[in-house]
């Protein structure tokens, strides 16, 4: 029986009164069919905790009274707990305090508090003593070091738990479904700032330099969402309605927080109305952390949300306008689940994409609603793009998967759960109807407040708004992996209408068609001519015949709401190529990246895909030009080794983005649009790369200015040019880059800088980028985005230096994201034997059931290196048609007029 349903309405009122832990009568709270890895002998109803954190020596001692219920009769009460030791451990409530013996276990993450006799169901108070580590990755307790503006060496500490590490904090029912009340106690410098997800309720003085800061009892929530962090902090707040909503950084960086606080501020009001639960907390803080992390850029600890402030700062020395642009996007993220997880949680892992399929849902469609001029959709259509690729693959899951371990709860946190997550909420919205969906949120929210779920209770709650027939296609797409493939059969027109068979398959691109049954979608598809008034279908079945008002030409997936991939008969395709500046922008850029990886998968040949790219023209959009010029520079790269090749796809940039960027000029001008400002910067890396001369002559030239005049570079542009500087580097040029970053002025621009001395070209400097990674020098979360860096053209020496130097190298590895570490290193290799040094690897290292990175990884290479002797000869074939039917292309670079 769940009996958190009544604490809702008073644990909104209960702020200003610290919350008492619940009524004694509990039964056990907890669903008996959300997996766990505890006993279900006892629940936690509130945790009093008390933290003195010892900074200069990575220890914290800590003090926790947990109110709980015994549920069943036991002799010992199970909790998890990580790299903590105890020292006492007192059971209090009925008769005499016991004290209990403690065991851990650290495999398990657990330590048992065994009584020595029975204890009878009902209340009790359980009261330990224990130490703990401060870590110097993001798990846990962990510190960042940093210097401040003027230079002095600072240390901050913050905490980071999702999914599985408040365990490191305390000892505690640590998994989702077991939500309490929290009050928090911290003893910290006198001159710090401390904060956690409420205010504080009190503070003093406590002598030796120290103050103790009670923080206000937090609402009914999961042990995942408890924050705290303490720094020589700044905060700047506004109201926002009745909430303050703040931005704390390192002091000193307060002008750099104003775009991030102006972001939250607004979206604040917003999503009250939106979600029709206004947000419940007194307050909401976005935290500011220096340094990074491989697992993640920003977490919705409740009321306290942590942000890296790589990703959250405006810096105007080097915040480019795409970054400028996510600190929005990061903001609309983390402040949804401040709802979509945070008052409503996800019973279990399994179904963590209600959180993050949700939040990036969000963050897009307050985007798109504040910014429409951000292109947030097309952003949409290339997330789609990403998770596509994950999920064509055998190596996929579906949305809603089993997660059994620790393990498997981290890599949950992937591109289907995020991006087919998002995918395949905006195509049930569009099912739905925007109002309809909007008001099965709100009654969803309504109904599972302070509560967990699973993801039916959200299909109810919108089939229950008024959308029929939801339930069965958000099934078939969560509870499935894989991509849907529409193949467009016979078009006859009559009278105004055409008549359109659709045939469904799956889409595969590691497997060929006929050697595996594909999976059955009901898939609305939203269909009609270009131009013209589409309409959605829902196939069923192998064949679902359309009848579309209008004839022409066919266009599927209209709106690119749909999370599928269509396949049209080579009369169709010419249509559509040859009509392409009459397809609206997003159409046109989710077409283009669907017959590119149609063409890369061997079901319609390369020069398909191609003809596409090539469609573009320099009038479209920037997103669309973006799209181009990334689709040739990657045609680039695949070409690598073959210099004459690669000259020609040279060409076809130069020839085609060279004017563009020309046009729009290499500085950025005031009243351009933002779309513009982002594609400034893609140009320029892209002509850089493919070895253009002007651009590279340019780079030079700001690099040498920069020696003198560190403002000779815009600061949006500056991370482009010197990665151009970066790449061709000698190893002169490669050491001025080392003592730039050696000098940087603020934790950014110094990761920037570290990262670009891993981006070089040449070997023995790519080495020297890894040996320097293993020092003290860059910093401790600094170190793994260098390796990534070099694995980026490196990707075989990468990885061959990190499993040679392993013990030294996972030290820069949130422990979050080790498993996947690895195959993100290798996982751009062309080489074979990469696969068996990986299989090797995953064989000594990762237990059986947490092996899907390296899987994953593995699969990619394979399928790379089965593929990739059909896509060149294709691109071969398809480049000498062109260059036949282009104009006489001189071999030296064409002329361009001035560009500045
Ligand atoms: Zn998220």
């Amino acid at each position: 029986m769940k009996s958190v349903a009544a604490l809702l309405a008073t644990a909104v009122l209960a702020f200003a009164a610290p919350m008492q832990a619940a009524p004694a009568q509990h039964v056990d709270t907890v669903d008996p069919g959300v997996p766990t890895q505890l006993p279900r002998t006892a629940v936690p109803h509130h945790y009093a905790i008390t933290i003195t954190p010892h900074a200069d020596k990575f220890t914290f001692d800590g003090t926790v009274a947990i109110d709980l219920d015994v549920v069943k009769p036991t002799t010992s009460i199970v909790l998890n707990a990580a790299s903590l030791t105890f020292a006492k451990a007192t059971l209090s409530g009925r008769g005499a305090p016991v004290a209990a013996t403690v065991t851990s276990d650290a495999d398990a993450q657990t330590a048992t508090f065994d009584f020595g006799r029975m204890i009878a169901p009902g209340p009790y108070r359980l009261t330990i003593d224990y130490s703990g580590k401060i870590n110097t990755q993001a798990n846990g307790l962990f510190a960042l070091d940093y210097k401040n503006p003027e230079g002095v060496q600072k240390r901050s500490i913050f905490t980071q738990f999702e999914p599985a590490d408040a365990r490191r904090f305390i000892p505690s029912w640590d998994e989702p479904d077991y939500k309490a009340t929290f009050d928090l106690t911290a003893r910290v410098p006198a001159g710090e700032m401390a904060v956690s997800n409420m205010p504080a309720a009190a503070s003093r003085s406590i002598g030796n330099g120290l103050k103790e800061v009670r923080f206000q009892t937090t609402p009914t929530m999961s042990s995942y969402l408890l924050f705290f962090g303490t720094g020589d902090f700044g905060r700047i707040t506004k109201m926002a309605g009745k909430t303050e909503t703040g931005i704390v950084m390192g002091r000193g960086n307060e002008a750099k927080a104003r775009t991030a606080l102006d972001a939250e501020a607004q979206i604040l009001p917003y999503y009250n109305e939106y979600f029709g639960t206004p947000f419940p907390l007194p307050k909401l803080d976005n935290v500011a952390g220096p340094g990074q992390s491989q697992f993640f850029s920003a977490m919705e600890n409740w009321g306290a949300i942590f942000t890296f402030e790589r990703v959250l700062l405006d810096d105007p020395a080097v915040t480019t306008e795409r970054e400028r642009q996510a600190i929005f996007g990061v903001e609309a993220h983390e402040m949804a689940h401040q709802w979509f997880g945070d008052l409503v949680t996800m019973a279990w892992w399994s179904d963590l994409w209600l959180n993050e399929g949700f939040a990036s849902w969000m963050a897009t469609k307050a985007t798109k609603h504040f910014h429409p001029d951000w292109g947030a959709e097309f952003g949409a259509v290339g997330a789609r793009e990403g998770a596509m690729g994950q999920d064509s693959l055998h190596t996929t899951h579906p949305i809603v998967q089993d997660v059994r371990t620790v393990e498997q709860a981290n890599q949950a946190f992937d591109a289907i759960t995020y991006s087919k997550g998002e995918s395949v909420l905006s195509m049930l919205e569009g099912f739905a109807g925007e109002d309809t969906w909007q008001r099965g949120i709100q009654a969803y929210i309504r109904a599972h407040s302070y509560q967990n779920t699973r993801t039916d209770d959200l299909w109810r709650a919108v089939e229950g708004a008024g959308a029929k027939g939801l339930t069965q296609i958000a099934h078939d797409f969560t509870l499935q992996p894989g991509v849907p493939l529409i193949r467009v059969g016979a078009v006859s027109c009559d009278a105004g209408q055409s008549r359109v068979t659709l045939i469904q398959d799956e889409f595969s691109a590691d497997r060929k068609p006929g050697t595996f049954t594909p999976l059955s979608w009901h898939v609305p598809v939203r269909i009609g001519v270009v131009g013209g008034q589409p309409v959605t279908a829902v196939t069923s079945g192998r064949e679902t015949e359309v009848t579309v008002p209008g004839c022409g030409p066919i266009l599927a997936n209209a709106g690119q709401t749909g999370y599928y991939r269509t396949l049209y008969p080579a009369a169709s395709v010419e249509q559509l190529r040859a009509g392409f500046t009459s397809i609206d922008p997003v159409d046109g850029y989710g077409l283009v990246a669907d017959q590119l990886a149609l063409s890369r998968a061997g079901y319609q040949p390369m020069g398909v895909g191609l003809d596409f790219a090539a469609a573009i023209p320099a009038s479209a959009p920037p997103e669309l030009l973006s799209l181009g010029v990334g689709v040739w520079t990657g045609m680039y790269r695949l070409f690598d080794g073959d210099a004459a090749t690669q000259q020609q796809i040279a060409t076809i940039v130069e020839q085609r983005y060279a004017p563009v960027l020309s046009q729009i000029g290499l500085t950025p001008r005031a009243g351009e649009k933002p779309t513009v400002a982002t594609l400034r910067p893609q140009l320029i890396q892209a002509l850089g790369y493919v070895g253009d001369p002007q651009v590279n002559a340019e780079a030079k030239r700001l690099f040498a200015a920069l020696q003198t005049n560190p403002n000779a570079v815009p600061g949006g542009l500056k991370q482009t040019w010197l990665g151009i500087v970066a790449a061709n580097a000698d190893p002169a040029t490669w050491e001025q880059l080392h003592a730039m970053a050696r000098n940087a002025s603020s934790a950014t621009e110094r990761q920037n800088l570290y990262s670009l001395l891993g981006a070089a070209n040449s070997d023995a400097l790519a080495q020297r980028a890894l040996d320097l990674a293993l020092t003290d020098e860059p910093g401790k979360t600094v170190s793994a985005g260098m390796i990534g860096a070099v694995a980026g053209r490196h990707p075989d020496m990468a990885l061959d230096f990190v499993l040679s130097h392993w013990p030294q190298v996972e030290k820069f590895v949130d422990l979050s994201a080790r498993s996947r570490f690895i195959g993100r290193i290798a996982s751009g290799s062309h080489n074979g034997d990469t696969i068996a040094k990986l299989q090797a690897y995953a064989d000594a290292n990762i237990a059986a059931s947490d092996r899907k990175p390296i899987e994953q990884a593995i699969n990619v290479i394979n399928v790379r290196l089965a593929t990739e002797q059909r896509t060149k000869s294709e691109t071969v074939r398809w480049l000498r048609g062109h260059a036949a039917a282009a104009p006489a292309s001189p071999p030296a670079p064409s002329p361009q007029p001035e560009r500045g």
